[in-house]
């Protein structure tokens, strides 16, 4: 195994490995087991050792926390104590109310379950995966304190969280005694909301870490959607990500940022996981990918000397809509 560096995750004792890796699209039943199974073990031979996954993930809903269980006792069950296995729960995976929404029974029932699912005793990182107002949050709270109380859970975690409701959290878990670890929100040379809400500042002043997703923006962070839609491609078959999103205006940004990373002898993917991680509040840039050559050219990410103040301007000008 070969070593990424380590983070720290905000005022808390967790070092995260610089790249987090996601298990939410091609590690569902519709995609071949032996390349998912090729794909995870290198990103671990990389020196990823955090794995996020959630009980929404697949298709069909847990596919991915199944698969990921298969890994783990085939391939990785003597590595448990250098892993970091994430898992969320309370975006809907079904219509029940408690398949969904931030309440103690939707919670703790789909943590039990994401344990059987993991054949995993406990998860490191436990998530509340989506904000939910109707739920008061000192339930959703208590119900993240109980799974670390329980033994299910070592830490906790919330995500897609406004910052206020963050905050709040965050000053309800401390309250608890068991601190909110991580947040863990989308951002992107692309989305800057992070930057705009005052999440990265809420972060560094409440203590806890950043493991912010879609980096690539799902890819159109890439040099891959420049001359069309390429065969297999996330764009070309995924409800998230729409073909109609590849339009002139995508193209003429995404040619000047390919610009910039060129002249810095990087890819344009190298540049945008470079970008997040600038940032001492962002942990893990949790990627995704759909090869292990893609893996292996992201994590060179970080063998490339810092930004300008020149180059961050650039960036801006072309990255903000
Ligand atoms: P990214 O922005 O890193 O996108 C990854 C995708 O980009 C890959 O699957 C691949 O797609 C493409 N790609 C990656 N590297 C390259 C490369 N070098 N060249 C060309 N294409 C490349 O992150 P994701 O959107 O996948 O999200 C990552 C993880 O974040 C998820 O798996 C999940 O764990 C988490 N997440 C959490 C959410 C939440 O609500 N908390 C929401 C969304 C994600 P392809 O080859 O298929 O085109």
């Amino acid at each position: 195994m070969s070593t990424l560096p380590y983070r720290r995750a905000g005022r808390s004792g967790l070092d995260l490995s610089a790249f987090s890796f996601g298990l939410w699209q091609k590690f569902g039943t519709d995609h071949p087991f032996q390349t998912q199974r090729e794909i995870i073990l290198h990103a671990f031979e990389l020196g990823i050792t955090h794995f996020d996954n959630a009980d929404r993930y697949g298709p069909p809903h847990r596919a991915a926390q199944k698969l990921f269980g298969r890994i783990l006792h085939r391939d990785l069950a003597a590595y448990r104590d250098e892993l970091i296995l994430s898992t969320k729960a309370g975006n809907p995976i079904g219509a029940s109310p408690y398949l969904q929404g931030g309440s103690r029974k939707s919670l703790l029932g789909s943590l039990d379950h994401s344990l059987r699912d993991l054949g995993t005793d406990y998860v490191d990182i436990f998530y509340h995966h989506r904000q939910d107002d109707s739920t008061p949050l000192e339930e959703t709270v208590g119900a993240l304190v109980s799974a670390v109380q329980q033994g299910k859970a070592l830490y906790v975690g919330v995500s897609n969280y406004d910052t206020e409701r963050a905050h709040q959290a965050a000053e309800l878990l401390r309250g608890s005694g068991v601190p909110l670890l991580v947040h863990q929100p989308r951002y992107s040379i692309f989305d800057r909301r992070p930057e705009l809400n005052g999440l990265l500042e809420q972060a560094a002043t409440d203590g806890f870490g950043l493991v912010v997703y879609s980096p690539l923006a799902q890819g159109l962070l890439t040099d891959k959607y420049l001359d069309g839609i390429p065969d297999g491609a996330r764009a070309q078959n995924s409800a998230f990500l729409k073909p109609d999103v590849i339009d002139d205006t995508y193209r003429q940004r995404a040619e000047a940022l390919n610009k910039i990373a060129s002249e810095r002898g990087q890819s344009l993917a190298q540049l945008a996981l470079q970008w997040v991680l600038r940032r001492p509040e962002v942990t893990s840039a949790l990627i995704g990918a759909s090869s292990t050559a893609q893996l292996d050219h992201n994590v060179q990410a970080l063998d490339f000397p810092e930004f300008t103040a020149e180059e961050l301007a650039l960036i801006d000008e072309h990255g903000v809509h």
